[in-house]
């Protein structure tokens, strides 16, 4: 269980019944209250260096912006949901692209309006939509510190239409086995091999609990997608991503392999990852390679299209070998 270092709250969480259960909750913990979660000018104030601590508060704020943003992958729309950031610290986090150093976790305790909201789009399409909810943080992490997926899967489960998503890189999932899901929350499980788990994502899930987690949810009923994701390109990088599909295709049982989904993405990589890591994690191995990455405008770098190319039909062939059956949604 996360134990704050201290809570930066914004007083009107108290009037929400989550702001209040989660101050009572950490009451022996120190409290500052603030104006906004979006501007703590204490932390703004911090050094690359103080990121891994500055990810030991815990934020607590109203959520503001509600705004749906369309998306064409395994989901309709990415929706702002009850938290963003992390307590983890990947060190290619894509939310340190939005949030910079200030990527720690911000619960939102208005969790009743943007369920509602979410729940209305649904009723009033013609199509069935789906919603990823987990876009913008780690809701299995997030979890055992709200409740919040019990109680979205609940008050979810009887809506007329419509589907939830989201991804994670977390096994603590035992809280929501036993629920009347209903077939309406879509899980999808991020992995990586072991080496790059341990070298380069700090603080989630060991690849050996994700695996079990995955079969785990889906003796649960809930429908399971993996993804391979992000791929990092390091020296040996096909030895190591063929022994995670090949230990993928020995450890998930058979219910899973039946019709699990795969999404395949490659690294995207940030001037503002390479400040960052290198002054907080300074033992850490470097993730730019500028041999075999190109800009992408605004900071950002992505591997080589031709590496990318070679990449995807790598992929395309050992999946065709040990999933032969299952769907690729997407590889990018
Ligand atoms: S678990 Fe996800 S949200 Fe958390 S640091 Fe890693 S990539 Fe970011």
């Amino acid at each position: 269980m996360f134990k704050p270092k201290a809570i930066y709250y914004e007083k009107e969480i108290l009037e929400y019944p989550l702001g209040k259960q989660l101050i009572k909750q950490y009451e022996n913990v120190e409290k500052i209250e603030i104006d906004n979660h979006n501007n703590i000018e204490e932390m703004r104030k911090k050094q690359n260096s103080e990121f891994a601590d500055m990810k030991r508060n815990l934020i607590i704020g109203i959520r503001k912006t509600h705004k749906f943003v369309e998306n064409h992958k395994t989901s309709d729309f990415l929706v702002p949901y009850t938290s963003s950031g992390c307590t983890a610290s990947c060190m290619y986090c894509y939310l340190v692209c939005n949030y910079n150093k200030c990527a720690y976790l911000r619960l939102f305790v208005n969790r009743e309006q943007m369920l509602e909201k979410i729940i209305k789009t649904a009723n009033k399409s013609e199509k069935e939509l789906t919603f990823e909810i987990g876009s913008n943080s780690d809701l299995i992490l997030e979890n055992t510190i709200t409740g919040n997926l019990p109680w979205t899967i609940e008050n979810f489960k009887n809506v007329e239409k419509g589907y939830l998503t989201f991804p994670t890189k977390f096994d603590m999932v035992d809280d929501i086995l036993q629920l009347d899901h209903n077939g309406k929350v879509v899980i999808r499980m991020s992995v990586n091999p072991e080496t790059i788990i341990n070298k380069v994502e700090f603080g989630t899930s060991r690849l050996k609990g994700r695996i079990e987690a995955i079969n785990k949810l889906k003796e649960a009923g809930y429908k399971i997608g993996i993804l391979i994701a992000p791929v990092i390109m390091v020296e040996n990088w096909k030895e190591l991503y063929l022994e995670l599909i090949q230990r993928l295709n020995q450890e998930l049982s058979e219910k899973v392999k039946k019709d699990v989904f795969f999404e395949i993405i490659f690294m995207t990589y940030s001037f503002v990852h390479i400040k960052i890591n290198e002054e907080a994690f300074p033992n850490a191995i470097n993730l730019y390679n500028k041999e075999i990455m190109a800009g992408r405008g605004k900071g950002k770098y992505m591997y080589k299209i031709e590496l990318r190319k070679d990449g995807e039909i790598f992929f395309r062939e050992q999946m065709k070998k040990y999933f032969p059956t299952n769907k690729i949604e997407y590889i990018v």
